[in-house]
Formats: structure tokens, C-alpha cells, sequence
């Protein structure tokens, strides 16, 4: 299909940002005149005095907010069509702009960070500030991290030297794991990690088992390698986490989102205390697939073929809008804007980007790019994308610009709470058999591979660091053997743990950015928890989830989902997560 040929309801309207590309240009010629001649230089001793910082600060907002919507609107309609080369310019001119200015404004940072405590304390307390009060407070926090600026400019010599860990990695497991042929579909395929997803899959068993087999045969063969990488990445954090004087290596990730590592002791607590219920969970994927013996290439087959809900665009939205119709009349009504008002750009059309995304600038209404088909999968799409677009749009209305913003940590919670919301309501309500069975192996599948499994990860990062840090190195054996530990720990007793297994710790990408995945986990315990408590306490449940979602990044995170309900570095959360794991468990259960 061609892009003129789609209705215009059904595609995102980018005029409501600029109204043409005339428009564009000419918001992109007066903001660069503007900010290129600028002298910043006269902000840079200035900051202990109120008004020149405050000056600084509204300066450098209208800056972010205007460049930001030159950006969206270029790189919106470059992924319209990809094939037309001027959005890209257009984009790539806008990143440009942006990067002089923040090389200019480069001192702003250090320089805030050598205030005196009682100047930062002063305006943080001064309603002048307002808007940027938890900026301030976090420069405050990183002051006992930041040396001086010859040890600085030292450090920063030091982190492009030692960088280069991911690199190395994705050196090895591409360029170098020299993956071998393997059946697939009855042919001799080669093998790549995108195709051994999918034999994983697969329905056939003989299949399964030669592709894992061959996969880490590779792994094996590489191992010295990726354990060498890995283990100088360990170094990395430990020599940094040292330098800027952090308590460890944790302690320093978690510092980057605000985040106390109690929530992270919490999580590998808590979690653990759900185990019997995954092991359940385990041994009845053993029983529904109907075998003997249980191995770990057993564990992605889906145990329900495929139910499709095939429906066109405005069925499939108006559903998930019943299926979302616990969070209530003002949300809903937001929601039909969304379809109403050109926030959705629905069709795939030739040359238009793939996937799904939700974008939007501060001083715009969020937009929602799908590539919408009539599967399942796509149903739960639109619930997600739009659950990102409603939290955007509910934060950038309250807060200011500097705390609208929410971190990565706070990201994927509207948007999975859309789509527990979502399968609850799809599963209570189908009369399809086959469908609720779908759907209810789908959740299940979600929980294992994106709470427990994040979850081993997370608990697989904190002891290699662990190890380090007591001054033991690392080596293949210390590492293979934590994590078939950690494995037999998660899978208990309804699974083979193949001794392949072990090695699956050099496979994973994101250890080569610690202590991030277990964001993934304590993401989906809190909208599973918001979900629970929402369908079973009602009206002030869901106040709190409107009080999350307009709360942008006013805040840390862990205290944003405190006053939402969710306190994270409490046990309830966790237990809510796992009531509502096994009792989705026993619905399943029954179906076989
Ligand atoms: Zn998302």
C-alpha cells in the first residue's frame, strides 16, 4: 500500500507540530541564529548568583523544548518513508544544532556540582526553582562523587580506554562464534541468533535440540574470550566505582536512575520466594507438552497453537478500549482523542519504518506509530504504545519541562499495565477455549521471561561483581558454575539443566551494561501490582495510578511509585506479582 492511499484518520497528523516543512525551516533558521551566536561563556561563573542561573536554566529550556520538536517532526516523517532522504537531513541537521549547544553548555554540569552545599540547599528551597528543584537535588547527591577537574579530565581519558568491552563482545558473537548449519523446515539453514529464536520455538523437538546443541557448541569454543571481556567490563565498573568513591559497583549503577540498592536486594529476595510457584509452572509445561523428560531447548515452545483475533483497526482498538475500561472515563476519553485527533499513524505502507514506537515532543501530544495487522499480537500493541503515549501525555500536562520526563526505570509500567489489563479482561471474557488458553500461556510466558528471568540475570550480575569485588577473579568455571546454580535455583526439578546451559551467561548483550536488566523485572511487579490493586481496591487504586502517571520524573522513581501505591523496597509489590502469577497459574492449570 502507498502512503496517499491510507484514509487520513488513519495516519498521525505531524502538521499539528509544523504545519509545513516551510514551517520547520524557518523554526530551525531562528533557533540556530539564535543559540549558535549565543555567549555562554558569561553564564560560567555565574551560577552563585540566583539570577544568572536562573537565566541559565530558562535559557537552556527553550533550547531543549524547541530543538526537541524540530527533531520529532524530522524524524516522524522520515520514518513515513525511509526512502526520502530529506527528513533524514532534516533529522541529522537538528542532532547537529543539538550538539554544538550542549558542547558549549558542557560547563554547566561541573560547575553547578562545585556550588557550596548551602547555595545548592538554598535553591532547592526557593520557589524560583521550582521547576528545576530535583535536577538540583541530584547535583547535590553527585557531589561526593565528583573529583576534581584534573582527576576528572583524567577519568574521562581513562572511560574511552575502557570502553570498549561491548565492542569486544559484539566482536566475538558475531564476526566470531562461526555459528555451524542446521536443520530448519526440513533444509540446511546457517544458523544466527535471530533464526535459533525461532528454532526455539519451533514445534519440532529433533530440531530444537541440534540447534542448542550447535549454538553452544559455539559458545563453548569462544568461551576464553567472553569470559576475558566480561571480566575486564567487571574491572571497568570496579576501578570507576572506586575512583568516584561509590560504596561498589551497584551502588554506582543504581546512582544513574536515583535508585537505592535496596530495591534491588529486595527484588532477588522477594523473587525468591515465588520460585515454588515457577517451578510449578515448569512442571506443567512438562505435562502439557506430554514429555518424559523436560529439557532447557523445551522451554519456548508455546503450549497453545496461535489464536488469532483477527479484527480491523477500529474493532481491535475498541476492544482493547473495554479491555482498559477499569482505569476509567477520563483515560478513555484521552484514549478515543488519540484515534480522533491523528495521534496514531496506523497502516504499513511502502518504505514506512517497521515495529511500533510512541514519540512526542514536551510541546506536543505524544504520537503513536503501528504497523498495524490483523493478529493477536498486534491487539496487545496498540495497548501497549498507547499506554507509553497516555503516561506521556498525562506527565508533560503536569509537570514542568525538567520533570516531565520519566526515567527508564518508571518506562514500561503504563505500558504493561495496558496489557495485563488488557489479557485479563480478553481471557475472562472469550468464549473461545482455545483463545483463553492462548492467552492465559501468553502472561505466563510474559512473567517467567520477563520477571524471573530478568531476575536470574540480575541476581547473575550482582555475584560475578560480587566475586570481583572480594578480590576473587573470574574465570569460565566460576561463572559457568554460578549460573547453572542460579539456574537449577530458578527452574527447580521440572527441567533437564543441560550442561549447556551453564555456558548461557556469555550469550547476554545487556552484561555489558550492569545492573540494567533488572529494571525489566521490578518494571513488570509494579504494573502487575497497580493491575491487582486497581481490580480489587477500586477508586483510590486508582487515583494513585493517575498520580504515577502524571508524575513524569518530578521525582526518583522508587518515590514516585511509592505514592503510587507500589512501595518498592517493601515485600507487598513482590507478593502482589506473585498472587497474581498463581492464581493465572491455577486458571491454566485447569485447562489441561
Ligand atoms: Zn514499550
Amino acid at each position: 500500500m502507498q502512503r496517499q492511499d491510507v484514509q487520513l484518520r488513519f495516519k498521525w497528523k505531524t502538521e499539528d507540530i509544523f504545519t509545513d516543512d516551510k514551517a520547520w525551516e524557518e523554526e530551525f533558521s531562528s533557533l540556530e541564529e539564535k543559540y549558535t551566536r549565543m555567549d555562554f561563556s558569561r553564564y560560567e561563573n555565574g551560577f552563585a548568583d540566583k539570577s544568572v542561573l536562573l537565566e541559565y536554566l530558562r535559557t537552556t529550556e527553550d533550547f531543549s523544548r524547541r530543538i526537541e520538536k524540530l527533531y520529532v517532526y524530522a524524524h516522524m516523517r522520515k520514518d513515513e518513508d525511509v526512502r526520502v532522504s530529506k527528513y533524514a537531513a532534516y533529522a541529522s541537521k537538528s542532532m547537529t544544532l543539538y550538539s554544538q549547544i550542549a558542547a558549549k553548555t558542557a560547563f554547566a554540569e561541573p560547575a553547578l556540582t562545585v556550588l557550596p552545599e548551602e547555595t545548592l540547599d538554598g535553591y532547592i528551597a526557593d520557589p524560583d526553582f521550582a521547576a528545576y528543584e530535583y535536577s538540583l537535588r541530584r547535583v547535590k547527591k553527585s557531589k561526593p562523587h565528583v573529583l576534581s577537574a584534573k582527576e576528572e579530565g583524567l577519568l574521562s581519558l581513562a572511560a574511552d580506554v575502557m570502553g570498549g568491552f561491548h565492542d569486544t563482545f559484539t566482536m566475538l558473537d558475531n564476526a566470531n562464534l562461526n555459528l555451524p548449519k542446521a536443520t530448519l523446515d526440513g533444509e540446511e539453514v546457517q544458523m544466527s541468533h535471530a533464526l535459533y529464536a525461532l528454532a526455539m520455538r519451533g514445534t519440532d523437538r529433533a530440531v530444537r535440540k541440534e540447534w542448542f546443541e550447535k549454538y553452544y557448541e559455539a559458545y563453548t569454543k569462544l568461551i576464553d574470550a567472553i569470559t576475558q571481556t566480561y571480566h575486564g567490563n567487571v574491572k571497568k565498573d570496579m576501578f570507576f566505582a572506586q575512583a568516584k568513591k561509590y560504596d561498589g559497583c551497584m551502588q554506582m549503577a543504581l546512582a544513574g536512575e536515583d535508585v537505592s540498592p535496596v530495591v534491588y536486594e529486595n527484588l532477588l529476595s522477594s523473587v525468591e520466594k515465588g520460585l515454588p510457584t515457577l517451578h510449578r509452572y515448569v512442571r506443567l509445561r512438562k505435562k502439557a507438552l506430554g514429555l518424559e523428560e523436560q529439557h532447557m531447548y523445551d522451554m519456548s515452545v508455546p503450549l497453545v497453537d496461535g489464536a488469532e483475533i483477527s479484527l480491523p483497526f477500529d474493532e481491535a482498538f475498541d476492544l482493547v478500549k473495554r479491555g482498559l475500561a477499569p482505569l476509567g472515563e477520563e483515560y478513555l476519553t484521552l484514549f478515543e482523542k488519540a484515534r480522533q485527533e491523528g495521534w496514531i499513524d496506523v497502516y504499513e505502507t511502502e518504505g514506512k519504518r517497521n515495529g511500533a514506537y510512541c514519540t512526542g515532543a514536551y510541546d506536543t501530544h505524544p504520537y503513536v506509530l503501528l504497523n498495524y495487522q490483523r493478529t493477536t499480537h498486534e491487539v496487545f500493541t496498540i495497548a501497549h504504545e498507547m499506554g507509553h503515549a497516555m503516561h506521556s501525555y498525562f506527565s508533560n500536562r503536569t509537570q514542568p519541562y525538567e520533570k516531565a520526563n520519566y526515567t527508564i526505570f518508571l518506562a514500561e509500567i503504563a505500558s504493561t499495565v495496558n496489557e495485563v489489563l488488557l489479557l485479563k479482561y480478553l481471557s475472562k471474557t472469550t468464549e473461545d477455549e482455545n483463545l483463553k488458553k492462548y492467552l492465559l500461556g501468553y502472561y505466563l510466558e510474559m512473567v517467567r521471561t520477563t520477571l524471573f528471568r530478568q531476575t536470574q540475570f540480575a541476581e547473575f550480575e550482582q555475584k560475578a561483581h560480587a566475586l570481583a569485588e572480594s578480590g576473587v577473579p573470574l574465570t569460565k568455571e566460576n561463572l559457568c558454575d554460578a549460573y547453572l546454580a542460579l539456574n537449577k535455583k530458578y527452574y527447580g526439578d521440572g527441567v533437564v539443566h543441560d550442561s549447556q546451559i551453564a555456558y548461557e551467561w556469555a550469550r547476554i548483550p545487556h552484561f555489558y551494561n550492569s545492573f540494567y536488566v533488572y529494571k525489566y523485572a521490578t518494571g513488570i511487579i509494579s504494573a502487575m501490582s497497580i493491575v491487582r490493586r486497581i481490580l480489587t481496591e477500586g477508586e483510590e487504586a486508582l487515583a494513585a495510578y493517575f498520580r504515577f502517571l502524571s508524575s513524569g520524573g518530578r521525582t526518583d522513581p522508587v518515590t514516585i511509585l511509592q505514592e503510587a501505591g507500589v512501595d518498592l523496597t517493601t515485600a507487598k509489590p513482590f507478593e502482589n506479582a506473585m498472587q497474581e502469577f498463581a492464581e493465572t497459574l491455577q486458571e491454566f492449570e485447569k485447562m489441561f
